[in-house]
């Protein structure tokens, strides 16, 4: 299955492309640039931030991590109208457990109501926060994921295209000198 080159998400109908690249959503397309300067980023910058992410305070509520990229999923309907989406988020296996159980719990009331993708979706979607939920105790989990690395790799891409950015412009003068 094709899954989101930003967000790592899997995606399940359509998406959106751009060159070679596929997205789960517009919000994610957006970052294309981030991904294209990213990609001259070296492995070794990517794993040290990846490590460094992964060891570090859960940004969410500060407890300890690991950290790492969890992706759960919601569904709501009404009537015709079923509305999906996927939320990725750096945080704890703490948080994430409780993301996954509160979207599990809200497609699971809230998913049903539109014909026919409520049917459709809201299964899938809650299969995959009991999947996420299941993989939050996997051993590989002492690793960061390839999902944080990804993440890793686009933030450092984006500091370098500030760089490059910043580059052309003189540095402001600072009354604490150098
Ligand atoms: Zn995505
Ligand atoms: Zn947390």
């Amino acid at each position: 299955m094709a899954s989101c080159d930003y967000c790592g998400t899997s995606i399940l109908f359509g998406g959106t492309r751009s060159g070679d690249l596929r997205f789960c959503s517009q919000k994610c397309a957006a970052n294309v640039p981030l991904l294209r300067a990213s990609r001259a980023i070296p492995e070794d910058a990517v794993d040290r931030l990846a490590g460094e992410i992964h060891r570090g305070q859960c940004p969410k509520c500060g407890g300890p991590g690991p950290v790492d990229l969890h992706t759960s999923h919601r569904v709501y309907s009404a009537l015709a109208f079923t509305s999906w989406s996927s939320h990725p988020e750096m945080c704890c296996p703490s948080c994430a457990r409780k993301k996954f159980l509160k979207h599990g719990a809200f497609s699971l009331v809230l998913g049903w109501w539109g014909f026919p993708f409520g049917l459709i979706m809201t299964p899938i979607q809650v299969l995959r926060n009991a999947g996420g939920l299941l993989g939050i105790g996997e051993p590989a989990r002492d690793v960061p994921s390839d999902k944080l690395k990804r993440m890793a790799r686009i933030s450092l891409g984006a500091q370098r295209r500030a760089q490059i950015e910043a580059a052309g412009i003189p540095p402001t003068w600072s009354p604490e000198g150098p």
